[in-house]
């Protein structure tokens, strides 16, 4: 690293399946290039992943997080709303970037049915996520 980004203006994504829990690990290290760098992320130990795909990445990891948080509670409207907001800014951190993905989780993830499980929803979302990587 020549210079120094501000905390505010970096990517900050994480490697898919390691986004949550502490940056404790070296696969939990977020990316430390710029925000809305348009290159494969990378980290602070040289660690490179692919940006590409970040909508598949979103639903499978909405699909874990459903499955391992209360898999047969059920599944509710605000829930889905919600945690597509949370996912665009982990996925992109405060960016412009997040309210795209944010609009595009919207608009790619299922209406909840009535009655339906967590656990349910997300088989449907590993599905949807099997068409949108092909
Ligand atoms: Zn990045």
């Amino acid at each position: 690293m020549s210079k120094t980004v501000p905390p505010a203006q970096l990517c900050g994504a994480r490697r898919p399946g390691w986004e949550n829990g502490p940056a404790i690990g070296i696969n939990r290290i977020p990316c430390i290039l710029a925000a809305g760098h348009d290159d494969d992320h990378r980290n602070a130990f040289g660690q490179t992943w692919p940006a590409a795909a970040p909508l598949a990445a979103a639903l499978l990891q909405l699909a874990d997080k459903l499955d391992r948080r209360r898999p047969r509670a059920v599944m509710s409207e605000a829930l889905r709303r919600a945690q597509a907001l949370v996912l665009a800014e982990e996925l992109h951190g405060p960016t412009p970037a997040a309210e795209a993905a944010e609009e595009e989780l919207l608009a790619t993830l299922p209406s909840v049915r009535e009655r339906q499980t967590r656990s349910q929803y997300a088989a449907i979302l590993r599905q949807i996520a099997q068409g949108v990587t092909q």
